[in-house]
């Protein structure tokens, strides 16, 4: 059976999808699991997912069925990621962080805010236990891991313990005390992620953004402890870069982002695929995949989230998005 939960999302059509080319959409919702996208030949493609949340369904849905279950385990010492995959402007962002992480409301709010209450609630201190909740926040550009809580680190290695597993080496961790906090450290490393991309002339889309949550939990009376990692990934823009108009620092940026959706592709085939035998899975391919190791693999769970644009004009586009989801099935 496999660990992975794979699911699309599409998002409304925008006001300028809107207005270049009108209301045509290539998406139709057949029922909660199965839709149909019309290529560009005017072909029908019939998916079939885990789940397919359509335009109108909230960030509330989309955390129920893909986050919760994850937070849950987190809690109790397993391991889980979440991915968001799709070409830029699909919405991944859109549902990590919502449309702005501290004030967008209840309905609006994205999974980041929804997971942060859903750790504080789930473990609310009682005699038996104690936790301590830790938070990273580091960015992958041109293979190379930058600390977004401190951004004098810009080339974090990765390290593996034994017991601790797969570790950033020197990444600053934020203890977290309560939901509020949390929420402050989050916009700190996000706002630090936009001074880096001045800095550094590149622009988010360029860059996988990895949130990390450590929850470790100290059972009074035992020496045990029991740690959860909860990881999130805002991955890089999935969009084939136009093989005759990329050049210079463009062109080496698609190429890693390519080789690291790839590699993260290759991993996941690897442990959907996997038969009784141990078979060999390429972390080691890419920094994504290294980071993700003790995330993705063993009994730990992994969701996937396809965002795609439903307009006509992103039909190529939305295609191989869910064609790498329904990889991952
Ligand atoms: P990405 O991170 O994949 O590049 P974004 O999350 O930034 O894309 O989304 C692009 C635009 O679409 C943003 O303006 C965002 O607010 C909007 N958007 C994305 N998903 C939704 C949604 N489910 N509902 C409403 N607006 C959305
Ligand atoms: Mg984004």
């Amino acid at each position: 059976m496999s660990n992975i939960t794979v699911c699309a999302r599409f998002r409304p059509l925008s006001s300028k999808e809107r207005r270049d080319h009108g209301d045509g959409v290539c998406i139709r919702c057949m029922d909660t699991e199965t839709f149909i996208l019309k290529d560009e030949k005017e072909e029908d493609i019939i998916f079939s997912f885990d789940r397919v949340f359509c335009e109108k369904s909230g960030q509330a849905e989309v955390y129920e069925f893909l986050v919760l279950p994850i937070v849950r385990d987190a809690v109790n010492g397993i391991n889980g990621t979440i991915i968001t995959y799709g070409q830029t402007g699909a919405g991944k962002t859109y549902s990590i962080e919502g449309p702005g992480i501290l004030e967008c409301g209840e309905q609006k709010k994205g999974i980041l805010p929804r997971v942060v209450d859903g750790i504080f609630e789930h473990n609310k201190p009682d005699k038996m236990a104690k936790y301590s909740i830790k938070l990273s926040m580091v960015e992958i550009y041109m293979e190379k891991i930058r600390d977004l809580f401190d951004l004098s680190k810009d080339n974090i290695q990765i390290k593996e313990s034994k017991i601790e597993g797969i570790l950033l080496s020197g990444a600053t961790e934020m203890s977290i005390i309560d939901p509020a906090e949390a929420l402050q450290s989050l916009s700190t490393g996000i706002a630090n992620r936009a001074v880096g991309e001045t800095q550094m002339n590149t622009a988010s889309s360029r860059s996988h953004c990895i949130y990390i949550f450590t929850v470790q939990q100290e059972l009074t009376g035992d020496k045990r402890m029991k740690t959860g990692k909860l990881v999130l990934v805002d991955l890089a823009g999935s969009e084939k870069v136009e093989k005759t108009g990329a050049e210079g620092r463009a062109l080496e940026e698609a190429k890693m982002i390519n080789k690291s959706l790839s590699a993260l592709g290759n991993v996941i085939n690897a442990l959907t695929c996997g038969s009784g035998r141990a078979n060999h899975i390429p972390y080691r391919d890419s920094k994504l995949t290294r980071i993700l190791q003790d995330a993705l693999g063993g009994n730990s769970r992994t969701a996937l989230l396809c965002c795609c644009s439903p307009s006509v004009s992103n039909a190529s586009e939305s295609l191989s998005t869910l064609r790498f989801g329904a990889r991952a099935k």
